[in-house]
């Protein structure tokens, strides 16, 4: 079995990880490839320089590729999934159409109001008079989002008229986040706590992975700048069947019969990130791509393997998922000065003594040894039977490893 694997982060080397831990555990064979991959890919397949996803393309054709799976959203906002499946190559992923539910909120809260999915009360401008005409109305804080892809910082917390007049200037007339913010989404706040939920879609059902917690800030305690993300943990402790059931029957129901109902069924991952209030658990928003590092936290949980259930979620076929009954903590390391500038070229060592899954997100392989590259450098995951077995041996194996410049938060999973 061949499999390509799209990404270069911690995320696609969890996803390589389990792909190569199942084929072992049933004794078959898999070559695993990665365009581009990381030091960390390289040690489970073969990374390839593909620029394109024309290259992407003519490299599964070329080497028969069985299954292709795509980490980041780029790629699919640009309908890798479309031109691949034209050439009749299976690939796991949302063609174009249903990658607008990432790529463009307004787009998705359209979809979640038509449908009836449980989220903020929103409006969408694609001009700024209005935009601002309409804070005037409000109530605040009230949020102000670029509609398109602005990595994770196409958000604005408004606590005034004021603050909500100069996000739609800086979106819509400095254009800081480019052509995302052509559109934007002016919403409700919504106060509470934080949850998301991976699943995998076949075109007819939609199965659920167990909740994780995010941690967004680069400091302790929840403060700083926003990130990629420090540390996830699964399950999340906040979130209970309750909400689980409300989840279920508010947000991943009518997102599947919306789905259908729009022909935009799809084989692939729908992210959902939650918001729980005192009024229920409401949608902010789906990603449609595995979350990064919340895979590198569920993936090593889950029991299931992972090249049938996409094979067969490819083909439209009945799966299932099951998770082992325990606990996972994901911290991160990165290099210092992250998120901002980072220092970069500095040596790992000690990873040949870590005994919990870990990922690479960001280094590289020069003669023999593992030197930084990212801001997010690795992935450390312990797993217990309690979160704070979980969290107590995420952060003695994070003691084993040593780079200069390493940073990473203490309190991951910490509630
Ligand atoms: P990411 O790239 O991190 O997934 P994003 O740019 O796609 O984020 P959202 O997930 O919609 O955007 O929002 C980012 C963060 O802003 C959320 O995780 C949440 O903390 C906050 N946020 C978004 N919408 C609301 C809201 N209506 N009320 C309160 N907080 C919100």
């Amino acid at each position: 079995t061949k499999i390509l694997v799209i990404g270069s982060g911690g995320r696609e080397h969890a996803i390589g990880w389990k792909f190569a831990e199942d084929f072992k555990q049933k004794q078959q064979s898999v070559e695993i490839f990665f365009a581009p991959g990381n030091a960390g890919t390289a040690q489970i397949g073969t990374n390839v320089a593909l620029s394109s996803i024309e290259e992407m393309k003519v490299f599964a054709i070329e080497n028969k590729i069985d299954l292709t799976f795509v980490g980041p959203e780029a790629e699919l906002a640009e309908g890798i999934v479309d031109i691949f499946q034209a050439e009749g190559l299976a690939i796991f992923g949302p063609h174009r159409a249903a990658a607008q539910l990432e790529a463009s909120k307004a787009f998705a809260k359209d979809f979640m109001a038509k449908y009836g999915v449980k989220t903020a009360a929103y409006k969408n401008f694609q001009g700024s008079q209005l935009a601002k005409e309409y804070v005037q109305t409000q109530d605040f804080p009230l949020v102000v989002k670029a509609s398109g892809l602005a990595a994770g910082k196409g958000v604005i917390i408004c606590q005034n008229l004021e603050e909500a007049e100069q996000a739609i200037d800086e979106i819509m007339e400095d254009k800081t986040f480019g052509d995302a913010g052509n559109e934007v989404v002016i919403e409700e706040f919504l106060e509470g706590f934080e949850a998301s939920i991976l699943s995998f879609f076949n075109g007819k059902k939609i199965v659920p992975f167990i909740s994780a917690k995010d941690h967004k800030k680069i400091g302790e305690g929840e403060t700083g700048l926003n990130t990629g993300g420090m540390g996830v943990i699964a399950p999340n402790p906040l979130f209970t069947d309750e909400h689980f059931r409300m989840f279920e029957e508010e947000i991943m129901e009518p997102t599947k019969c919306g789905l259908i109902k729009e022909g935009l069924e799809f084989a692939g991952v729908i992210f959902f990130g939650l918001m729980i209030t005192t009024k229920g658990v409401y949608l902010l928003e789906y990603n449609l791509r595995m979350g990064d590092p919340e895979t590198q936290t569920t993936l090593p949980l889950l029991e299931t393997d992972l090249y049938e259930a996409v094979t067969k979620s490819i083909n439209g076929e009945d799966f299932d998922l099951t998770f082992k009954q325990q606990h996972a903590c994901c911290v991160v390391m990165v290099s210092g000065g992250y998120p901002g500038n980072y220092e970069k070229g500095y040596e790992i060592r000690g990873m040949e003594n870590v005994t919990c899954p870990n990922f690479i997100a960001g280094a590289k392989l020069e003669n023999d040894q593992i030197l930084t590259t990212g801001g997010r450098v690795l992935n450390v995951v312990g797993m217990g039977n309690s979160l704070d077995e979980a969290r107590a041996i995420a952060y003695e194996n994070i003691k084993k490893i040593n780079f200069d410049f390493e940073y990473y938060r203490n309190d991951i999973g910490v509630i």
